[in-house]
C-alpha cells in the first residue's frame, strides 16, 4: 500500500509539474506519449485504490489557465477526451456504450485534429466572444485574436444563438515557414504545429497573431432555442457547414466498430498527406440523446473517446553524433541514441541535419533529446528536453578535419554545412558509388554499402565507371559471395548500362542537380553529347532550371576529369539516350497535380505520360497549378484545388487529353 501511495504522488506531481510546463510556459519536458502513459498509471491505480483518489488529482482535471489574458467562465463546461493507443481498449469503450444505449449504436470519426481547444459564442448569428477552453470551467477571452482567424465566421448565414467548439491549428507549411523566418529573426522556434497555433493566438498582440496563418475546424456546438434542433452529431455538424463553419472534410458516419476501425487504419497513414497535425482518431457516439444517457466523467465525455496514432514524438537520450562525410563533401552530425519504440519501429539514429543546427538546439553528447518521426522521412531530433544535466555536460563542438580523410574542413559561403575539400577522400568516392548504385540513381540491385566497401578495400574499383569493369570472378573474391549471386551482381551492373538519361544525369552527382533538374534536362536534350555541347543559356532557357543549376551543369560539362570519365563510361557502354523525349506537345507547359488511387495506372505512370507529352507534375496545388487529376480517396490537395478553383480532371478525362488524334 505504501508504495502505492509513493507511486500515485509521484506521478500526480509528475503530471501536475507537466501540465504547468504544457498549458502555461507551452515549454513541455515530456513526449506526449511519455505523458500519456503516467497518467494511464495513475488512472489504473487510482482504480485499484479509490480511497487514494483526491479530487485535486490531474485525472479529475482537464488542461489549466494562464493569466496572460481576462479570464472568462463558460457558460457550457468544456471537457477534455479520454484516450486510447490500442483497440482492444476501444472494444471496450464501446462495449460500455452498448451497455447504456443498447446494441448496434452508430458512431462518428473524426480526425482528432492536434491544435488548440476553444468556445466561440454567436448570438442570433453575430460571433461575440471567443474563449480557450483553459481548465474546462475558465478559460481565456481572446475574442480580439480569434477575430483575425479568417476561417472563424463573424457572421453565421443564419441569426442563430450557438457555442461553437473547435481546434485552432497551423496548416504544417505555416509553420515551417514561420520557423525558417524566427530562425533568421533570432527569435523563438517553435517545436511543433500545436505549439506555434497556442503560441499564435494567445498572443497579447492582436496585429500579431493576424500575421500568423492560422484556422480552425470546429467539432462540437451547443444550440439553444432553435427549431428542429439536429438529433444525431453527424446532422449537427453538417448543420455547422451549413452555417458557414470549416468542419473538417473527413468526417466519417460509421454503423459499426468495424468501420471504425476500417478508418483509423486509412487514417494511421493517409494522415502523413495532410497539411495540419493529427494525433488520432475521435469516435464519437452519434445519437445526441444517447450522449445525453452517457453523460461525463469529472474530465471527460462517455460518449466520446480518442484512438491516438502510435507516438511520432518520443524523447530519448542522446549517447554519441556520429560524423559522415558525404558524396559532396558535406559532413553530417547524425545521433546516435538509446533505441526507443518510434511510430512502429525501434530507433537508434536520428538526423542533426548540420551544426547550425546542433549550436541552436544546443544539444549536448548525454542529454534527453525529443526525436520526431513523419512517415517515412527518417526520424529527426527537434528539441533538447529541459534536463538538471544539461548544464553539466561540455559544449557540442564542431569538427575540425574529415573523420574520414583528416582534411581540415572548410565552410562555403552561403551553405550551411562544413565541407571535405580533398577530391582523393575515400569516403566521398564511396558515397558517390553507394549513391550510383541507388534506386534514385542507375537503380543497380545487389550492391549495397558493404558489397561497395569491400571493392574500394580491395581496390576493385575507385570510382562509378570501375564497376562496368568488373567480372564475375572479381565479385567472387568478395567475403560471403557466391557464384549466384555474383552473377546477378554482375548482370544487374550490366543492365544498367541501359538506364535512361535523366537516371545517369542524377547519378553523376553534379552539384545542385537532383531528379527534378535531370528530368527537366533529359526532357530537352537527347544524349550526354547534346548536353556537352549545349551554352549556359540553353539551360536557363528550360523552364524550372535556375542560374546556379545552369551554371552548375555547364562547369560540370566542362571540366576535364568529369569529361574523361564519360568518355570512359561510354567506351565501357554507358552512353544512355532520353527515355523521356516529349512525344507531343499536347500538355505543352501544363502542370499537373496527382491525388488519390488511379484505376488503370500507377501515379509513376501518370506521371510519365504528362511528360511523355510534354507537361510537368508538381508535389503541392499551388496558383500554378493547371490541373489536379484526381483518382479515388484523393487528399487535401483536392480540397486546395476546389479552393483555388484549378480543374479537376477524373482518369478518364486525363486519358481523353493524351488520347492519339
Ligand atoms: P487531448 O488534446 O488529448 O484531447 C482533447 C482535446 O482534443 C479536446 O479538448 C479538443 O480540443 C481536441 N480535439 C481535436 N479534434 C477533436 C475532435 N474532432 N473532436 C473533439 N475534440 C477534438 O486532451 P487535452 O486535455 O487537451 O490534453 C491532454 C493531452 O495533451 C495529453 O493526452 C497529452 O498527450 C498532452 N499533454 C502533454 C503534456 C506533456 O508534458 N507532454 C502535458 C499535458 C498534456
Amino acid at each position: 500500500m505504501q508504495s502505492a501511495i509513493d507511486r500515485i504522488n509521484y506521478l500526480k506531481d509528475e503530471i501536475n509539474k507537466s501540465n504547468y510546463k504544457y498549458y502555461v510556459e507551452e515549454n513541455p519536458y515530456l513526449s506526449d506519449f511519455e505523458y500519456d502513459q503516467m497518467f494511464a498509471e495513475l488512472k489504473e491505480l487510482e482504480k485499484q485504490y479509490p480511497l487514494l483518489k483526491t479530487p485535486d488529482s490531474p485525472t479529475q482535471r482537464v488542461g489549466s489557465v494562464s493569466e496572460k489574458f481576462f479570464p472568462h467562465t463558460h457558460k457550457y463546461r468544456l471537457y477534455s477526451l479520454d484516450n486510447t493507443y490500442n483497440e482492444d481498449e476501444l472494444y471496450k469503450w464501446y462495449e460500455r456504450v452498448t451497455k447504456e444505449c443498447g446494441d448496434g449504436v452508430d458512431l462518428v470519426c473524426e480526425l482528432k485534429i492536434d491544435g488548440l481547444a476553444i468556445a466561440l459564442t454567436y448570438e442570433k448569428g453575430i460571433f461575440t466572444r471567443g474563449v480557450t477552453r483553459g481548465d474546462g470551467i475558465t478559460g481565456e477571452d481572446i475574442t480580439v485574436n480569434l477575430k483575425t482567424v479568417k476561417a472563424i465566421p463573424l457572421k453565421l448565414f443564419e441569426p442563430v444563438d450557438v457555442e461553437v467548439r473547435g481546434e485552432i491549428y497551423m496548416p504544417k507549411t505555416s509553420f515551417e515557414k514561420l520557423n525558417e523566418e524566427n530562425l533568421s529573426k533570432g527569435e523563438k522556434i517553435f517545436a511543433n504545429p500545436r505549439n506555434a497555433a497556442s503560441g499564435s493566438i494567445r498572443q497579447l498582440d492582436s496585429t500579431i497573431t493576424a500575421k500568423r496563418d492560422l484556422s480552425i475546424f470546429v467539432y462540437s456546438s451547443v444550440f439553444e432555442n432553435i427549431p428542429n434542433a439536429p438529433k444525431t452529431h453527424y446532422e449537427g455538424m453538417m448543420y455547422l457547414k451549413k452555417l458557414g463553419f470549416k468542419v473538417n472534410p473527413n468526417i466519417r458516419h460509421c454503423k459499426n466498430m468495424k468501420e471504425v476501425i476500417e478508418y483509423i487504419k486509412e487514417w494511421d497513414t493517409k494522415r502523413f498527406e495532410l497539411n495540419y497535425a493529427t494525433d488520432g482518431v475521435v469516435i464519437k457516439v452519434n445519437s445526441l440523446s444517447c450522449q445525453q444517457d452517457l453523460g461525463f466523467t469529472s474530465r471527460a465525455p462517455k460518449w466520446a473517446t480518442a484512438f491516438k496514432f502510435p507516438p511520432e514524438e518520443v524523447t530519448t537520450k542522446l549517447l554519441d553524433i556520429e560524423l559522415n562525410t558525404g558524396k559532396s563533401g558535406a559532413i553530417t552530425p547524425v545521433a546516435l541514441l538509446e533505441p526507443v519504440a518510434l511510430a512502429g519501429s525501434t530507433v537508434s539514429r536520428a538526423s542533426l541535419h548540420n551544426f547550425d543546427e546542433i549550436k541552436r538546439l544546443d544539444v549536448r553528447i548525454g542529454d534527453t533529446v525529443l526525436i520526431k518521426k513523419a512517415a517515412e522521412i527518417i526520424p529527426k531530433v527537434i528539441k533538447v528536453m529541459e534536463t538538471p544535466e544539461h548544464d553539466s555536460l561540455p559544449v557540442y563542438k564542431p569538427p575540425a578535419v574529415c573523420p574520414a580523410c583528416g582534411s581540415p574542413l572548410k565552410e562555403r559561403e552561403g551553405e550551411v554545412n562544413l565541407y571535405c575539400e580533398n577530391p582523393n577522400c575515400s569516403q566521398q568516392a564511396v558515397a558517390k558509388i553507394e549513391f550510383w548504385v541507388s534506386s534514385e540513381a542507375m537503380d543497380i540491385d545487389y550492391i549495397g554499402p558493404s558489397i561497395i566497401r569491400q571493392l574500394y578495400d580491395k581496390r576493385f574499383i575507385s570510382n562509378a565507371a570501375d564497376l562496368y569493369r568488373l567480372t564475375i570472378q572479381d565479385f567472387m573474391q568478395l567475403e560471403g559471395v557466391k557464384e549466384k549471386s555474383a552473377h546477378n551482381m554482375y548482370t544487374s551492373i550490366q543492365n544498367s548500362k541501359t538506364q535512361p538519361l535523366n537516371k545517369l544525369l542524377t547519378a553523376l552527382s553534379i552539384r545542385h542537380i537532383g531528379k527534378e533538374t535531370a528530368d527537366l534536362l533529359s526532357q530537352k536534350f537527347a544524349t550526354v553529347e547534346d548536353i556537352k555541347n549545349a551554352e549556359i543559356s540553353d539551360f536557363d532557357a528550360i523552364e524550372g532550371i535556375g542560374d546556379i543549376c545552369s551554371e552548375s551543369v555547364y562547369e560540370f560539362f566542362h571540366d576535364k576529369n568529369n569529361l574523361k570519365m564519360l568518355e570512359e563510361l561510354k567506351a565501357l557502354g554507358v552512353s544512355p539516350v532520353s527515355k523521356s523525349l516529349p512525344k507531343s506537345d499536347k500538355l505543352g507547359g501544363k502542370t499537373f497535380v496527382l491525388t488519390g488511387t488511379l484505376r488503370n495506372m500507377t501515379r509513376d505512370e501518370a506521371s510519365e505520360i504528362i511528360k511523355e507529352n510534354g507537361g510537368k507534375t508538381s508535389s503541392s496545388v499551388s496558383k500554378k497549378t493547371d490541373f489536379v487529376l484526381a483518382g479515388e480517396n484523393p487528399g487535401s490537395k483536392l480540397d486546395k484545388a476546389q479552393n483555388l478553383g484549378v480543374i479537376i480532371l477524373s482518369e478518364v478525362d486525363f486519358l481523353k487529353m493524351v488520347k492519339e488524334d
